[in-house]
Formats: C-alpha cells, structure tokens, sequence
C-alpha cells in the first residue's frame, strides 16, 4: 500500500513548483555544475589567487602600463576585439601576452598563476603536484622557466666580505665560491643582503681561480675573511685586500661563520624545493638561491615577480 502512495507522488508531480522542477537537471548539466562547485572549492581555499579577470587585469598593468599601445609601432590607437586588441595604424592584431615570453601560455591564468604563486612562495615540486595536479615534468618546466627570467644580478662586495668554497657532486663535481657581504657594525639596520658566487667545472680549485673571484667579485681594500685553505694564501699580494684567516685545524671557525650558514640554507633549499638536481642544473640553482636572498621583495607574490620580470620582447 505505502508503495503505491510514493509511486503515485511521483506520478503527480508539479512542474510549475520550484522544488519540483529540479528533478529535471540532466547528467551533463550537473556535471558542468559539479565542476564549478569543485572548481570554487579550490579557488576557496586558495584566496593568494585573484579571478581571471583581476590577473588579466595585472597583467595589462604590468605589460603596458596604464594605457594599452602597439607592441610593434607603439601608436596607442588600438581597440579591442573578441578579447585581442588590434593596432589601428599597422593593423596587427596582439594580446595581453602575445608579445612576452608567456605568448604561448595554454593554461587557464589562474591555473598559471597558482604555478607561479607556489614558485614564488618556495612550495616544493611535489606540494605543487598535489596542488595543480599537473605532472613533475611540466612543473619542473614552469620553476625553470620563472628561473630563467630572473634579471642578471651580478654584484660586487666590498668593506667586509667572507668567502668560502664547498664541494657539490663528489669527486667529479664542481667547487662553489660563495662570498657575503657582512656589515661591520653588528647592530646596523641596514644589513647587507650582497652575494657574490662562482662555479667551476670541477672539485679542485687552485689559487688562480682564487684570484680570479676575487678580481671579479671583491672591490679593492676590502677586509677580506676566508678559512686557512692553501688556496687563499698570499691572496693579499694578488688584490689589494686586508686579508685574515681562520685555522678550521685549531677550532676557529668564526670569520667564516655567516657564509658557512649561506652554505647550509642552499643545501636545505634545494633538497627541500627540488629534492634532487643535477650537477649541471647547479649553476641555475645557485643563481636562484642567491637571488632570493638578495632580493626578497620580488618573491613576495605572482605580482611583484612579474612586474620585475615580464617585459614586452623588443623588437627590432
Ligand atoms: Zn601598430
């Protein structure tokens, strides 16, 4: 009897009332609403990351400024069409990013953005996996793209710099020269955040590599600190520096102590953010570190990043 009743409900249903209308949402349109309703779970979750229309509206500010114009005459007499802009002078048609090194983006910006936010924010590869669900390859591919376009930083130390070498990759590995800038009064504000770094193709520095970093990276009548290795000796008599030393053999480890410290946090940032790299990858990570701790500011967000690192390609 009881069965009859609910087939019978069902039988009468009432299209002109709202809860009764609902019934007739088909298969593909709950699973385009599934997916939006996943979709905004995500995004929720994830506040760091703007909608598309907020990106593209950052991206316009980064790559033009105030008013879009021309990539290629730089009129400003252009007008947008089907979501491009079109030149109305030389009649090419461009897009936000046609013209810069992200012109063969094929991601959603969001998802782009979120690749880029994980970089920036030092997730680890495999954090970044699970968060974008993209494979290691392509993420891999992202982190060494962002590397890449980071500005050549190329400093010289001077006052007081310490230097030290460490070893990378074993026997047939590659000798690391790292300098920092030390700032002599220990209670200044203004600490200085220079690193200088050299790379060479094998674990057996000699003195004349020595020199070399030194003529490259150290202004003269720096005070110059390193530990007692044979390679630094009589290193005063080569560039004019004030050069002192420890002896690691008696315990003394203090004027090395800050750029030894440099050397524990790179190791940790590579294991930590890329697990393993190769010996030949070592160069782009080192430059990476030394950049991340020189300028901080630019790996705040996505924003400030690009703002430094997103240009319009010139053309000739
Ligand atoms: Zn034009």
């Amino acid at each position: 009897m009881e069965t009859k009743i609910k087939t019978l409900k069902w039988l009468t249903l009432d299209f002109s009332k709202p809860a009764h209308f609902r019934f007739l949402i088909t298969r593909r349109v709950l699973k385009r609403y599934w997916h939006m309703f996943t979709k905004m779970v995500s995004m929720y979750k994830f506040n760091q990351i703007p909608s598309e229309a907020q990106i593209r509206k950052h991206l316009r500010r980064i790559v033009f400024g105030k008013n879009v114009y021309c990539p290629v005459c730089r009129t400003d007499e252009v007008y947008a069409s089907q979501g491009r802009y079109r030149c109305r002078k030389c009649r090419i048609r461009f897009s936000l990013l046609s013209h810069t090194w992200l012109a063969h983006l094929r991601l959603p910006l969001s998802e782009f953005w979120l690749i880029l936010w994980c970089w920036t924010t030092q997730i680890p590869v495999k954090q970044t996996m699970a968060l974008t669900k993209l494979s290691e390859p392509t993420i891999r591919l992202w982190f060494d793209e962002f590397r890449s376009h980071l500005p050549h930083n190329k400093e010289v130390l001077e006052r007081l710099v310490q230097l030290d070498e460490a070893y990378f990759g074993g026997k047939k590995g590659r000798t690391l020269f790292l300098a920092k800038e030390i700032n002599e009064e220990k209670d200044s504000n203004k600490v200085s955040r220079k690193l200088a770094y050299s790379i060479l193709p094998h674990a057996n520095p000699v003195r004349e590599e020595a020199w070399a970093f030194l003529q490259e990276y150290i202004m003269p009548n720096s005070l110059l600190h390193t530990d007692g290795a044979s390679i630094y000796h009589g290193i005063d008599k080569w560039w004019p520096v004030e050069h002192q030393y420890d002896i690691h053999r008696k315990w003394e480890f203090e004027l090395t102590s800050e750029v030894e410290g440099m050397f524990g946090v790179l190791r940790t940032f590579i294991r930590r953010m890329y697990h393993h790299v190769t010996v030949a990858k070592l160069p782009e990570m080192v430059g990476e570190f030394c950049f991340r701790f020189s300028h901080p500011e630019i790996f705040e967000n996505p924003q400030y990043y690009l703002a430094i690192c997103l240009r319009l390609v010139p053309i000739a």
